[in-house]
């Protein structure tokens, strides 16, 4: 039990497992003040109750052909005593048609009151001072809004795999999330996630040999920048398994651009016997007895699903029929208008005086002079230039994100980033915590030039955008934006997380790869990226530029 959101897990599936349909959540101090979770379960009798605390005081195994079980499912009996032996614990229950319920008090492991009480059917457990007694563990627990988002994930989990439950969570007193009982997957996606996952994920079902894969999977042309919309289950508890996201990469295979990540919640209902759960203390980590077999049959059914759909298209040629789009919107655009697509336009509508007469372009590269020459561009994607002692490969697309990145960085410096006006602002419809991390988040970007009014329901609209940035698509904008606040937000360092927002704005609209450009285009882009301060990489560490010497070109051919 490393943090609250372990407890919260348990706790969860404790009031799943007692078979309850309205599972209620309140949260204080991100879980190190207050934990409750409040059920409508079976309850237990006044006799489970006080031997719920006890060290393998597990209910549910009653015979001795259940203990294969115990070793599958994590049934331990392990949760309630190590949670109560590190906090204060408050216990209400009671079973069905009960005289009287229950109510069990417990600071450090250590009973402190039993009483009867009245309580309707069901049990509600607080968890209040967790880790009071091991200030070790209260050191380990990072900022408040780190350790909720982690609370946060858990119940969304949670949510995810049991639909049709109602949860409720609450922090510090104010509505998180209220998910009434569903009717599938998809509508609960739609409930925790907002409109934009819901309608870009559909079902699929498929397995073989009593093994079964089900779920939701994402349209390849839709894509995240993290791995936030990924989830796996093994007969309905959310687990990690490295193998299992490979298979789902795998399903993807070539349909997917660089460092975009698909969405997946996968369902995997198989005999628990195949399953050890047990090699993670919190059950997180399974191991499957025929982990290979696993692996294929889930990369297989999300593979034909996929087809099955027509999805299945390959990136070269959806990026072809993208760009053959922005084109034609280029020509048919108004050109007062901030639709304008910026695909084509952004290096003729360039701020920069235009590069100097001659051949080789005046790019200064860390003081020292660099003479980059482009010669060509090969497969529309890298740019083949002469230098002055051999040649370089420049990846364009790499190059232009440090271009755009450096020139949002500076603008930010000079407190001035100029904005766009949208004349239709784009309306994004975002789910309960992504809507709340964009509210928290709202200053930050505001002062990034991103203006985004909050229309309730869920409801956003985008009103201004970074001039640098038009032509983007400004809601893929926004969602990567936010996964990325997502990762980095709760790191105390507010400059990491700028510059992780302003790569993520650099790379929407930096020229793709598969994109034409011409001699002038090349010269400018070089021009350009070598007036940066680190020319070398792309703001996610990337190379921009390699490089071959003449002497290495001559050995390569043994001539030296
Ligand atoms: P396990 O879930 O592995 O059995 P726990 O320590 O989590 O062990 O719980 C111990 C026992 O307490 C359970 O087996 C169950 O009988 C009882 N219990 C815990 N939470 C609840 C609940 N919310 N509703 C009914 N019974 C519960
Ligand atoms: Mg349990």
């Amino acid at each position: 039990m490393e943090r609250p959101a372990s407890v919260v897990k348990e706790l969860i599936e404790n009031s799943i497992d007692a078979g309850a349909t309205d599972i209620y959540i309140d949260i204080e101090q991100a879980g190190r003040r207050l934990i409750r979770v409040i059920d409508n379960g079976s309850g237990m009798t006044k006799e489970d109750a006080r031997n719920s605390f006890l060290r393998h005081a597990t209910s549910k195994i009653t015979s001795d052909t259940d203990l294969e079980a115990i070793r599958t499912m994590g049934f331990r009996g392990e949760a309630l005593s190590s949670i109560a032996s590190v906090s204060q614990v408050r216990m209400l229950t009671a079973i069905k048609n009960a005289a009287s319920g229950i109510m069990i008090g417990i600071e450090g492991g250590t009973n402190k009151s039993v009483a009867d009480a009245s309580a309707p059917k069901g049990t509600s457990i607080e968890i209040s001072h967790l880790f009071y007694n091991t200030p070790a563990r209260l050191k380990f627990l990072k900022s408040a809004a780190t350790e909720f988002s982690h609370i946060l994930t858990a119940v969304s989990r949670q949510a995810m795999a049991n639909a049709s439950i109602r949860f409720k969570l609450t922090h510090n007193k104010k509505q998180v999330l209220d998910l009434p009982p569903s009717q599938s997957v998809k509508e609960r996606t739609f409930q925790l996630y907002g409109s934009e996952i819901a309608k870009n994920v559909f079902e699929f079902n498929g397995g073989r040999d009593g093994i079964e894969i089900h779920g939701l999977i994402g349209r390849p042309s839709y894509t995240r920048a993290d791995r936030t919309y990924q989830d796996f289950y093994v007969n309905r508890r959310a687990v990690k398994n490295p193998s299992l996201t490979h298979a789902l990469y795998g399903a993807y295979d070539n349909m997917l651009m660089r460092d975009r990540h698909p969405i997946g919640f996968i369902f995997i209902e198989i005999d628990p016997s195949l399953v050890d759960v047990n090699v993670h203390p919190a059950k997180a980590e399974v191991r499957f007895r025929n982990q290979a077999q696993i692996h294929d049959l889930v990369r297989d059914v999300i593979r034909e699903a996929l087809q099955g759909r027509g999805e299945a298209v390959r990136v070269e040629r959806a990026d072809r029929v993208k760009e053959a789009m922005a084109e034609f919107g280029l020509r048919n655009a108004d050109s007062q208008s901030e639709s304008k697509t910026f695909a084509s336009s952004y290096l003729f509508s360039h701020p920069n005086p235009p590069p100097r007469e001659g051949r080789y372009n005046s790019a200064i590269c860390n003081l020292q002079p660099e003479m980059l020459y482009p010669l060509t561009q090969i497969h529309d994607s890298y740019i083949i230039a002469q230098s002055q002692d051999g040649m370089a490969i420049i990846d364009q697309h790499a190059a232009h994100e440090r271009v755009l990145f450096e020139k949002l960085q500076d603008q930010f410096g000079r407190g001035n980033i100029p904005v766009q006006h949208l004349l239709i602002a784009a309306q994004v419809e975002l789910g309960p915590s992504q809507g709340s991390l964009l509210s928290e988040y709202m200053p930050e970007l505001n002062k990034l030039g991103f203006i985004v009014e909050d229309f309730g329901n869920g409801a956003f609209m985008i009103k201004s955008i970074p001039s640098l940035i038009i032509g983007a698509d400004y809601k893929q904008l926004l969602l990567d934006v936010l996964d990325e606040v997502n990762v980095h937000g709760n790191s105390s360092k507010m400059g990491e997380l700028r510059d992780g927002i302003l790569s993520v704005m650099a790379c929407h609209p930096a020229i793709k790869v598969h994109r034409r450009l011409d001699q002038k285009e090349m010269v400018t882009l070089l021009d350009d990226l070598f007036q940066c301060r680190m020319p070398h990489t792309c703001p996610h560490g990337r190379p921009t530029v390699v490089r071959f010497s003449m002497d290495e070109i001559k050995k390569m051919f043994k001539r030296l």
